[in-house]
């Protein structure tokens, strides 16, 4: 495809995924609200993620800490970067301070890193807590029921600062047992929140990719990550 063509996708991709955001929420009562749409820009180049930000995008998301060092050098004053993947304790350092939000918090020792460091460099650091729904051996994240004891360990560490859940729903083209993820994030977020603890927010609950962010949205979410839906098949 020539640039211009290419260029042309992504607006339009970006643009349909808008509108198709904006009827989610329609269809579940929530006209009005706000969903934020982050880009997942993980194996896509400069050229790309630029044409992204000229349709209109402000956050992009990766999952790896290379990706984000290299990719904010370049364009980390033009938009927001989202840490969405597995964050290896060792490499917390590398990105301190260059992301806007880090969705998966999912054990003490990185809390405690990311609190460490954050404290190191004068800064408070927002996380999410990634949530294991569907408790797949495959994926990271706390299981529903360890949840609020892994807040109540983390309270004490004031430079981070929870702000909402994140999940990733199984592959599947199962509507229904999506829909039962979501909902079950959403009730836990619900549950929090009546708890009033200090310093933490349930402001953000990070849920819907490409295959299911309609669903997702029609369960609660306010922040979808999509990849392959704006930029095509990854090729890694
Ligand atoms: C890759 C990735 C996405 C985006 O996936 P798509 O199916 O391409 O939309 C969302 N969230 C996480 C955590 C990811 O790793």
């Amino acid at each position: 495809m020539t640039t211009e063509g290419r260029k042309i996708s992504i607006e339009k991709n970006i643009l349909q995924i808008k509108e198709n955001i904006g009827n989610a929420l329609k269809k579940s009562g929530r006209e009005g609200d706000e969903v934020q749409l982050i880009a997942v820009t993980k194996t896509v180049d400069i050229n790309r993620i630029n044409e992204a930000i000229e349709a209109g995008i402000t956050s992009i998301g990766e999952n790896r800490t290379n990706e984000i060092e290299e990719k904010y050098n370049l364009i980390g004053s033009k938009v927001d970067f989202h840490m969405i993947g597995h964050l290896q304790t060792n490499k917390v350092k590398n990105i301190i301070g260059k992301t806007k939000l880090i969705h998966s918090l999912d054990r003490i020792s990185l809390a405690k890193e990311l609190d460490k460091r954050s404290k190191r460099n004068n800064i408070v650091t927002d996380v999410l807590l990634q949530v294991n729904v569907a408790e797949e051996e495959s994926k990271f994240g706390l299981k529903v029921d360890e949840v609020l004891y892994f807040i109540e360990d983390i309270l004490e560490l004031t430079n981070i600062r929870v702000r909402g859940l994140m999940t990733i729903a199984p592959y599947t083209e199962d509507r229904s047992y999506l829909r039962n993820v979501f909902r079950s994030l959403y009730k836990l977020s619900e549950d929090i929140k009546t708890r009033n603890y200090e310093g933490l927010s349930m402001d953000y609950l990070s849920m819907g990719m490409s295959n299911d962010y309609e669903i997702a949205i029609e369960e609660g979410s306010n922040m979808v990550r999509v990849g392959s839906s704006i930029f095509g098949k990854r090729n890694y």
